[in-house]
């Protein structure tokens, strides 16, 4: 058995006591553990501000980018085995953890690639030169440098290489050393991950620290300069944006959790038209993908009431091809879920469900192991329409959606999808440019994305669920309120905003 070990202060190292055990998600056989008890964070914090940060600040931007560049390399290298620690400890398919996997080395490799565009400097500008009097010497300037502080980035358990490496690559671009966690029940491969970025020996010491195990007392340590990522559960990200010390400090947290995603199907469109086939593809990729287990997956379909059949037999004829079990056999579709407290957590919500009244419009009838943390791919549909009980307040974390008949009517669909109070993602399939331009602008605000499926795209678009690096991932409300990624969006959590008021020609000089 592996016992995951914790990078700190520049040596790996593991705590004492008792371990918590890490699962195969296909046998329920203990594979890992890990044990965080002992070990100084406090200190391993001080080594990331006090060594790691003036190390990464003393390189520019493409150096930066040159290092996220090898990390990317280094995560390619290890493909393959990657793929297999997430089938045994996460139930994932090739399928997805390549979905996983390729996603961080990918994500890497496009902020190395801002790095190198943004070059041999080491500030960011913001915005142009305000005069601010008549004189027209004495201007403000706003800048853009790194905290002085370290982040600390909490994952979630459904990917453990993606998650960890799109945070780290915006916050190591930015010029701020990281602490990062990873779920502890799917902390294999991420464990994995940072032993081949420290064996490429490209990151200077102190700009990355791995914990693996419980948070513990990591949160005492947070000081005025430290930021904070987090992805999981809203209950967790309340626990952490709540905690004293944060407080205290104002230390900034972004969160992204639970999210009620949805996809209007639009009245314009019926069987036969290429932005149907869009939205039935989509659908049916969001509802097995990672067994469901993605932040992004789509839990409410919006279907005008006329269309609801149509929509339900075409889902019906994909699934056919449907087949849950083990995900190293290839013809599997729909793996394991991570963990047996997700299998707890799916099949209670699949009960809350029927027991609100939602109807079963389908559910997988093959053979579903009885071993490890497999369950059932499942869809609901709403008979009361979008008064749907549960749907809009209850996120079931798995392979699981609901189909909410509606008018048709932009106006009662951007209702509907705003009833589940803040969303990562919603997904619009029409090919009426009116009637879709008006509804994404209404959902705008609700939403941290919005993915307009028609004919015009219906070939090159990169799927509802895919985080692409370049446009931002987060979403208000009870999505978390925060907000990753974007571009060089995603480095300004880790940057300070400061306005410097002065001379014109000597600000000029000072900032290039
Ligand atoms: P979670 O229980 O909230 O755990 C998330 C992370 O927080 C883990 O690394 C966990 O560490 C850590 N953590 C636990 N207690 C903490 C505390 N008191 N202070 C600081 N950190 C703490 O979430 P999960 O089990 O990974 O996922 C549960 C639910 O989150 C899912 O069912 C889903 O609804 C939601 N989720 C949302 C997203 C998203 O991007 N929106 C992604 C994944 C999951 P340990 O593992 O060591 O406990």
């Amino acid at each position: 058995m592996q016992h995951l070990e914790s990078y700190l202060q520049g040596r790996w190292q593991r705590g004492q006591g008792d371990a918590t055990p890490i699962h195969d998600a296909n046998t329920g056989a203990v594979l890992a553990d890990a044990c965080s008890r002992g070990l100084d964070l406090g200190a391993a914090l001080s080594h990331a501000r006090d060594v790691g940060g003036p190390a990464l600040r003393a390189l520019t931007f493409a150096e930066r980018g040159a290092i996220l560049m090898t990390l990317s390399r280094a995560i390619r290298d290890i493909r393959d085995e990657l793929l297999d620690l997430e089938a045994d400890n996460m139930g994932s398919t090739r399928g997805d953890a390549k979905f996983d996997v390729d996603g961080a080395s990918g994500t890497l490799a496009f902020y190395a690639q801002l790095g190198s565009q943004l070059g041999d400097r080491r500030t960011l500008v913001d915005g142009e030169e305000v005069r601010l009097s008549r004189s027209a010497r004495w201007v403000g300037q706003h800048v853009l440098v790194p905290r002085r502080g370290a982040a600390i980035h909490i994952n979630a358990f459904n990917f453990p290489a993606w998650n960890m490496a799109e945070k780290l690559a915006a916050a190591l671009l930015a010029g701020v050393p990281v602490l990062t966690k990873p779920a502890t029940a799917t902390a294999v491969a991420a464990e994995r991950v940072v032993r081949a970025f420290v064996d490429t020996g490209a990151l200077p010491d102190g700009a990355l620290s791995l914990l693996c195990g419980s948070v513990g007392d990591l949160l005492d340590h947070v000081g005025p300069q430290d930021a904070i990522v987090f992805t999981g559960s809203g209950d967790t990200g309340r626990k952490v944006k709540g905690h004293p010390a944060v407080l205290r400090h104002n230390v900034p947290v972004n969160v992204e959790a639970d999210s009620l995603n949805a996809a209007v199907v639009g009245p314009d469109i019926g069987p036969g038209d290429a932005t149907w086939d869009m939205a039935v593809t989509e659908i049916v990729r969001e509802l097995g993908q990672k067994a469901g287990q993605k932040c992004t997956a789509i839990r409410r379909i919006l279907v005008p009431a006329e269309r609801e059949d149509d929509l339900r037999a075409a889902l019906l004829d994909r699934f056919t091809v449907m087949q849950v079990g083990d995900p190293r056999v290839h013809e599997t579709t729909v793996g394991a879920l991570s963990t047996p407290q997700q299998k707890t957590d799916v099949e209670a919500g699949v009960a809350a469900m029927a027991a609100a009244g939602l109807e079963l419009a389908w559910q997988f009838e093959g053979d579903v192991p009885s071993s490890g943390s497999y369950v059932a791919p499942r869809l609901f549909r709403s008979a009361a329409g979008a008064d749907a009980p549960y749907v809009h307040e209850h996120e079931v974390f798995g392979p699981v959606a609901t189909l909410l008949p509606y008018s048709g009517d932009a106006d009662e669909a951007a209702g509907i999808v705003a009833r589940g109070g803040g969303s990562l993602v919603s997904s619009v399939f029409s090919d009426d440019a009116d009637w879709a331009g008006g509804l994404l602008l209404e959902l705008a605000a609700w939403n941290g994305r919005l993915y307009w499926g028609s004919a015009k795209v219906a070939d090159g678009a990169t799927g509802h669920g895919a985080v692409m690096p370049g446009t931002v991932h987060g979403g208000p409300g009870k999505a978390g309120g925060g907000e990753e990624l974007g571009g060089e969006r995603g480095l300004r959590f880790y940057l300070q905003r400061c306005a410097i008021q002065g001379d014109a020609g000597l600000l000029r000089r000072l900032l290039g």
